[in-house]
């Protein structure tokens, strides 16, 4: 039994970043960066207005205030998107919207708020009437936003490497590209095993249990970024699991759940020593113990032999899900280009006693809360591997070191954040 370090640093070891596609922006979220990101333009393209008002010559507000204006004649107005073909001269202003190019002549803009523009409205009805009046002293350069302040023609806007998040799909967006190019999401085949599985939809059948593994792993591979593959469920038989396991050997990784145990019917380390290489089996972890891991031969489209990782988990629920958290999402995220591995953890008061009582590492179900400033956790009750509905309740696992036998409440532990969410 190896200790859960050496079994991550080996599911690790088997795994490598997988190669870089064009990918359509928004497709690209959560993915990693697989390029260096130029822009081939300034953004903004031209100065513009940062406010609606009037562009002007600064220093026609020489002397400007509430109860002596400076009135300027005005000559044009000009919109988002539109460029005046007007010249701003000493005495004129030119009535400007938000985003519009500074006209020809104009140092800064006056937004509505300090000019008399309001009055002027109610007093004609609407009409406006050819001039305005500015109530202050504008500084040169008020209220436009400089060509290429954000972005500059030609230089790296974003890093190879960087994730893609939705303010990265906004830059890619305003530099005017469609697609880019991201790592590869990795596409994981995932086999359920056992005679008591009854897909969803089907009746259930005494002595028959549904089949909750395959989805709540699909669940697991779509959240952290991957393309989950189901291929149903292999029967407790050689033949059958050899089979679905074919199923899945154009993918990048092979998730099994159930049939590494002990007992009569558990065969899949034994066709993965068959069909490829055993890594290792059993884990000093709770729950968890009997995960098999190795990899499945397979070909490529060029016909060149290839490796499939394989993480073979136990069957029940909570198993399922708490080791895919420990090792086949590093292992996904790796493959991802991603460099942030680890979940967030937190220093949490335990509010409950836990005993360990075979020098395991225990992974506990429970509800983290922030209060203050420190962190609480209690255990969602039951801890027993069949009860998903403890793996619903929780939002974080606490870790139970295998040296301790038992932790008392009160203890300060650690807890791996499932859901990080400050509040
Ligand atoms: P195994 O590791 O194959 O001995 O499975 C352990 C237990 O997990 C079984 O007795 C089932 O109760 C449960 N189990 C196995 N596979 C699934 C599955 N796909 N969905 C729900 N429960 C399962
Ligand atoms: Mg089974």
């Amino acid at each position: 039994m190896i200790s859960v370090e050496e079994a991550l640093e080996k599911v690790l070891s088997y795994v490598e970043v997988l190669d870089a596609a064009e990918t359509p922006i928004l497709d690209s979220l959560g993915q990693v960066l697989a390029e260096d990101v130029y822009s081939g333009i300034n953004i903004p393209p031209l100065d513009n207005a940062a406010m609606d008002g009037y562009a002007i010559q600064a220093k026609d507000t020489e002397g400007a205030g509430s109860e002596s204006p400076s009135f300027l004649r005005v000559i044009d107005t000009v919109a988002a998107g539109s460029i005046s073909e007007t010249e701003v001269t000493p005495g004129t202003a030119i009535r400007i919207m938000t985003g519009a190019p500074v006209p020809r002549g104009a140092d800064s803009v006056v937004r509505f708020e300090d000019t008399d523009e309001e009055e002027r409205k109610q007093a004609s009805a609407g009409g406006m009437s050819g001039e305005i009046g500015i109530l202050c002293k504008i500084k040169t350069g008020l209220n436009i936003r400089r060509a290429g302040e954000d972005v500059t023609r030609d230089s790296l806007v974003l890093a190879k490497g960087t994730v893609i998040r939705p303010a990265e799909v906004g830059v890619l967006a305003s530099l005017g590209r469609s697609r880019v190019k991201a790592v590869r999401r990795p596409v994981v085949a995932i086999l359920s095993t056992g005679n008591e599985l009854v897909n969803i939809d089907q009746p259930l059948p005494a002595g028959k249990i549904y089949n909750s593994n395959t989805y709540s792993l699909a669940a697991l591979v779509r959240r952290c970024g991957g393309i989950p593959r189901i291929l149903g469920i292999a029967r407790d038989s050689e033949e059958s699991l050899v089979a679905g396991l074919r199923e899945g050997r154009d993918a990048d990784m092979l998730i099994t759940s159930g049939g590494v145990s002990a007992g009569d019917y558990d065969m899949v380390k034994d066709v993965l020593a068959r069909e490829g290489e055993i890594g290792f089996w059993t884990v000093r972890m709770k729950p968890g113990k009997p995960l098999a891991f190795g990899r499945i031969k397979s070909t490529d489209k060029g016909g060149a032999s290839r490796y499939i990782p394989h993480l073979g988990l136990p069957g029940n629920p909570v198993s399922v899900m708490v080791t895919f958290e420990i090792f086949a999402r590093p292992a996904l995220l790796k493959m991802m280009g991603r460099k942030d591995l680890a979940r967030h953890t937190v220093e949490a008061t335990l509010a409950d006693r836990v005993v360990n009582s075979d020098g395991r590492r225990v992974y506990t179900r429970a509800i983290i809360e922030k209060r203050g400033d420190k962190y609480f956790a209690r255990l969602t009750g039951p801890q027993g591997s069949g009860i998903l509905t403890s793996m619903s309740r929780a939002n974080g696992l606490v870790v139970v070191p295998e040296d301790r036998a038992e932790v008392k409440a009160g203890e300060t532990v650690q807890a791996i954040m499932l859901d990080w969410n400050e509040a």
